[in-house]
């Protein structure tokens, strides 16, 4: 369903005003985690000012171990979607548990399936049975065949909206978090008519990366970024050591829109 026929077009989801897929890149930006109320109004407020298109926060965050924050759940679902309508943006937030579904649709308007769930069939089926796009990134041990057939499942319950995330797969590199494999970029353009977005933050773990790594997911042909920001991310809940301050979205957000 999601394969690339001969000379069919790509697939453009539309979300309000906004098209991914359609040649212009797209920026989703935010905290990994939600916080608080000012935490994640700042963000926004960041975001829709520098141009970015779209909101994120996690607030089911799957976290390695059970003793680190694992989000404020749906109290931090709430603070998103109020945040996201303050300043006119739309928000994707993940969803970990075929229960939640439901109650995260009301929330998001795009439905995140995070790395550790990418082959959770229950999981992508139900998805699959919702009308929200669906934000779908690449298992961190996945090949894009495997990818490519976890996003057939969606597709497959009757949810073609579906945007593909490459976030770096793990290697025996340790210098990075992962290793980013920006080649998915156009071997996914090749084999599928779904847009494709880099998730530079995941994808290095290291902040002084993001920026070349977005300009080169860009020069790829990636239809988008997925980049964490905190307003302070000395102090953040998770994934401060990934996450830029406002200053250095700012450059980046400069440098990518000339
Ligand atoms: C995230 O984007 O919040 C996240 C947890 O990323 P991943 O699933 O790629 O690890
Ligand atoms: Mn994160």
């Amino acid at each position: 369903l999601i394969g690339k026929k001969n000379h069919e077009e790509n697939k453009i989801i539309q979300i309000g005003n906004l098209k991914i897929g359609s040649g212009k890149a797209i920026v989703i930006a935010g905290p990994c985690s939600i916080e608080n109320e000012q935490q994640i109004d700042a963000a926004a407020n960041i975001v829709k000012k520098l141009g970015g298109h779209i909101l994120r926060g996690g607030a089911f965050k799957p976290r390695t171990s059970p003793y680190s924050f694992q989000g404020l759940g749906e109290e931090g679902l709430r603070l998103l979607k109020e945040a996201g309508e303050k300043y006119g943006l739309p928000v994707v937030s993940e969803v970990m548990d075929t229960r939640d579904v439901e109650m995260v649709s009301k929330y998001v308007d795009i439905l995140q399936i995070g790395s550790r769930n990418m082959q959770n069939f229950s999981l992508l089926k139900e998805v699959g049975r919702t009308q929200k796009p669906i934000l779908l990134k690449r298992g961190m041990t996945a090949t894009i065949e495997d990818w490519l057939m976890a996003a057939e499942y969606i597709a497959y319950e009757g949810n073609e909206d579906i945007i593909l995330c490459e976030r770096g797969v793990r290697t025996f590199e340790t210098y990075t978090r992962n290793t980013l494999d920006l080649a998915a970029v156009p071997i996914i353009k090749n084999l599928s008519k779904l847009p494709i977005i880099v998730d530079p933050s995941h994808g290095t773990g290291r902040k002084e990366l993001i920026r070349p790594m977005t300009k080169a997911s860009l020069a790829a042909g990636a239809d988008g970024v997925m980049i964490e920001i905190h307003p302070n991310p000395c102090e953040a809940l998770s994934d401060g050591e990934q996450s830029l301050n406002f200053e250095e979205f700012h450059i980046l957000m400069k440098e990518i829109n000339h």
